[in-house]
């Protein structure tokens, strides 16, 4: 290790590279629920590509393992450092470089967080789209997971909205890929394989993201239905009126009360509904003239009423807030509430009902009881599972994902596969994609410093170091 801290100082300065007590409890861990902490060894605060250059060529000279770090929100813990490693923290990278009105982009350092660019794109009267829960996350996170959100049914997630990277190879180099352009038939598409490559291929130092005009009038709708089922099976339908929702979310019953409890908020619902309720739908819809909303609102009431809701709210903006804001704090009420896991598996909209109908025979057969909500209009639940045994958990997660994944789904829809799925995912996906990934990945990184053990096999080219 002093050969490494020696390494990196005299390369970076002695600023730069923090060890001891210098380095903060945060750096330890993610939101994994189930990851053990590990506190790095050395923490290299980088302030330029050339500099993240000279660490990864140093972590390669050492054969070190190198773990990319932007806000720690991430579920899967992928971003907790390797024993014997560095950990790359670019809390000293957090510039908005750019707001380009007229190519309608923004470039961005990679430990910049959503809220910074929120702030900042508000004043252009633009918006980038992507709201994963948490808005403390970084954008080089937000890549290298490929993150999504409520707002991914109508805007896409992570990479759809990703014009081009720089990013540091394992082998030093630096590239940049893509460009302030939407197209390219020019080689293969370097951009889409470092997104959602959680940090194992390349280090993200910049970003080029798409901006869209900023929509100033929403409405959000409540629905509260009898089953379950009548609410996913709603779902497609809803996707398919032409009404383009920004968000299509389900809440079951047992979450609806956790969340609205946590957060103090009273919906207003008359307890014969509540009572009779076993979940709900939330959607918002937005649009550019108000009238216009007004009138897609009235239509999509009718529409929610003829699938069989039991009754339809239009919320008042500040109730509207509180509600979205409490399904987004949904994953530390289910925490503080002792859940052992929480998944986010995707499966095609309309195999949604099916999904859940094998998600709860599940539930029962292995007596851990799973709640959840989610990004229901774009196939992916969010399930919270109970179950303190750990191999109980395992089976059921296994079983879970397996009934996933046979369904045309995937084990994550947005949050990774990380350390803590990747067993799952080593089990069930087809052996030949397994064989390429692991080419491509020794292709940008042959010497597997970059997070080795996260996504594909624990050893890597650093053995011994997990
Ligand atoms: C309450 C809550 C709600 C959430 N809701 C959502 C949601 O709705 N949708 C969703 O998609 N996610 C959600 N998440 C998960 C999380 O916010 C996202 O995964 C986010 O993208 C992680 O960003 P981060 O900056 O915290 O990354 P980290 O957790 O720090 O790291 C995540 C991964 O990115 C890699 N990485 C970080 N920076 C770089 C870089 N510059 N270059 C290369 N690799 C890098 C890390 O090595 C790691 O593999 C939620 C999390 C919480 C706590």
């Amino acid at each position: 290790m002093t050969t490494i801290v020696e390494r990196l100082s005299s390369s970076l300065g002695h600023d730069l590279v923090l060890t001891g007590t210098a380095i903060v409890e945060d750096d330890a861990h993610d939101e994994s629920l189930t990851a053990a902490w590990h506190a790095p060894d050395v923490v290299v605060v980088p302030e330029s590509a050339a500099q993240v250059a000279d660490v990864v060529r140093i972590a390669r000279e050492l054969r070190a393992p190198l773990t990319a770090r932007g806000s720690g929100t991430g579920l899967c813990g992928a971003c907790v450092p390797r024993r014997g490693g560095i950990l790359l923290s670019f809390r000293r990278m957090s510039s908005i470089l750019e707001i380009d009105t007229e190519n309608q982009v923004a470039v961005v350092q990679p430990g910049v967080t959503l809220q910074q660019l929120d702030e900042e794109t508000a004043r252009h009267g633009l918006i980038y789209p992507v709201f994963p829960g948490e808005s403390s996350a970084s954008l080089g996170g937000n890549v290298a997971t490929n993150a999504g959100g409520m707002r991914a049914i109508k805007y896409g997630v992570t990479r759809n909205q990703v014009l081009g990277l720089q990013a540091v190879l394992g082998t030093g180099e630096v590239i940049r890929t893509g460009g302030k352009f939407v197209k390219a038939t020019t080689g293969y598409d370097l951009t889409q394989l470092i997104i959602g490559s959680e940090g194992t291929l390349a280090i993200v130092t910049e970003a080029i993201l798409k901006l869209y005009p900023r929509t100033p009038h929403a409405a959000t709708i409540m629905a509260p239905f009898r089953t379950l089922q009548e609410v996913t099976a709603a779902v497609p339908k809803i996707v398919s009126s032409g009404l383009a929702p920004m968000i299509v979310e389900y809440i079951d019953q047992m979450t609806m009360r956790a969340i609205t409890a946590a957060s103090g908020l009273d919906l207003g619902v008359p307890d014969t509904i509540e009572e009779a309720a076993q979940a709900y739908l939330v959607l918002v819809l937005e649009e550019l003239d108000r009238t216009r909303l007004d009138e897609n609102v009235e239509r999509m009431g009718s529409l929610i009423n003829d699938l069989g809701s039991l009754d339809v709210y239009v919320l008042p903006p500040h109730a509207a807030s509180s509600l979205i804001q409490a399904r987004e704090r949904a994953f530390f009420t289910a925490k503080a509430a002792g859940a052992n896991e929480i998944i986010d598996t995707v499966v095609p909209r309309a195999q949604i009902p099916a999904f859940l109908s094998r998600v709860f025979e599940i539930a029962m057969q292995t007596q851990s009881p799973i709640f959840g909500c989610g990004h229901v209009g774009d196939g992916n639940v969010h399930l919270s599972v109970f179950q303190p045994d750990p191999e109980k958990l395992h089976d059921t997660l296994s079983s879970v994902f397996e009934a996933g994944v046979a369904m045309g789904g995937a084990i994550s829809g947005e949050h990774g596969i990380g350390t803590e799925k990747r067993s799952y995912f080593l089990e069930l996906e087809d052996p030949a994609k397994l064989a390429l990934m692991r080419r491509i990945k020794a292709a940008f990184d042959p010497d597997g410093i970059l997070n080795p053990g996260v996504l594909l096999d624990p050893d890597g080219a650093v053995a011994g170091r997990n």
